[in-house]
């Protein structure tokens, strides 16, 4: 547990269990120096303790690097709670979840994520403010499913010379809370989609409302498309599958989509263009911030937009480098948080 704190450069890590309500719960905390550590509650079950505590230890430092490259004033931190298998009251677990964050006066601020919903944030709201994501603020991923919009149309811009997407063909995986809404805003603006999901319902109502394409979950990787768009699960480009996308670009929402750096490198020889999965997404974390801070809806939606002008300046420092997109992200969002931590001592 120390090794990974050491290598992923994580300032501290919390555990509360309470008996009563069936939570086991861990709060990783990546960084403070750049203000309150920020990222979403994840709540599913996990086959160990320590596959829970390297979860949250891997996202709290995405949720830092995520933070530095929008330009955010927080640093990263995620929570988990092991879903448990026997019955539990879920208020109950919840409302002492807001408890523990509460004991934390403020280092960490939790949002939505896997496993959690607006609901869920509310209970956590009765014991703490530290929290986003309540049913009065709303949920984070049509703002995620914008900035995923403009991220992709700043790629085309870069690789095919407009920001037009009319006719340009999208393989999408996931119809998810932020696949769908992509879809949506994908199809307003012309573009042909080729769509799967595990969830039968949610291609056939992407067919009818889109006139998608549906291909099985495993064909999405071999389409031949101008765009492949990652809005499901994490770590799917990786070594089985880097050599079948047959797409010039990839550009989507999930979190981690590379299985390892070396696959960011993989895809450059390849001549495809990545966005880098976190400055892409951002939308959603630039939403909940922005919101616990008080800020208008025009200002967070205009903050939202700006992801087109950060990627297409990504890719023109990349492209004069000569180094893979994925690389040129790490290194900035390392160089942000280590010169705030420079400052600070
Ligand atoms: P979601 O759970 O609503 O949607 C995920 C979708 O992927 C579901 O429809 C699911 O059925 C589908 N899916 C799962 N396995 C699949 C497979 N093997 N093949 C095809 N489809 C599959 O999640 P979401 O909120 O839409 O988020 C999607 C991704 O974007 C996740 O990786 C998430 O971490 C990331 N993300 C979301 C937000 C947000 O605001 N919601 C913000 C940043 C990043």
């Amino acid at each position: 547990m120390f090794r990974q704190m050491d290598s992923t450069g994580l300032q501290d890590l919390h555990f509360w269990q309470d008996s009563a309500s069936g939570l086991q719960a861990i709060i990783a905390i990546h960084d403070t120096f750049r203000g309150p550590a920020i990222g979403g509650c994840r709540f599913i079950p996990y086959p160990s303790t320590a596959a829970a505590i390297t979860d949250a230890i891997r996202l709290a430092k995405g949720m830092s690097y995520k933070s530095a490259l929008a330009d955010l004033p927080h640093g990263g931190g995620k929570a988990v709670i092991l879903k448990p298998a026997k019955l539990y009251h879920p208020e109950q677990l919840m409302q002492s979840f807001g408890r523990f964050v509460d004991s934390l006066g403020g280092r960490y601020i939790t949002a939505m994520d896997s496993g959690t919903q607006t609901t869920d944030m509310d209970n956590i709201a009765t014991q703490t403010p530290f929290v986003t994501c309540t049913q009065t603020m709303g949920d984070p991923s049509p703002s995620t499913a914008k900035g995923v919009f403009e991220g992709i149309r700043a790629s085309a811009k870069f690789r095919f010379g407009s920001p037009d997407l009319n006719h340009i063909h999208i393989a999408l995986q996931g119809l998810g809370h932020v696949g769908y809404a992509l879809a949506k805003l994908l199809h307003a603006a012309g573009a042909r989609l080729t769509v799967t999901d595990i969830d039968p319902d949610k291609v056939a109502q992407a067919v009818t409302e889109f006139a998608a394409t549906a291909v099985a979950e495993d064909e999405i990787y071999d389409v031949v498309a101008d765009i492949f768009c990652p809005c499901g699960l994490g770590a799917i480009i990786n070594p089985d599958t880097v050599d079948r996308f047959k797409c010039a670009i990839i550009a989507g929402s999930a979190n981690n989509q590379l299985s390892d750096n070396h696959q960011g490198e993989m895809l450059y020889r390849r001549g495809i263009l990545y966005a880098p999965d976190y400055l892409i997404n951002a939308g959603g974390l630039i939403f909940v911030a922005l919101h616990h801070s008080g800020q208008k809806e025009t200002v967070i939606q205009q903050k939202v937009t700006q992801i087109y002008a950060s990627l297409s300046e990504l890719y023109q420092h990349a492209e004069a480098d000569k180094q893979p997109t994925s690389h040129i992200a790490d290194i900035r969002a390392e160089m942000i948080i280590r010169q705030a931590r420079l400052a600070a001592q």
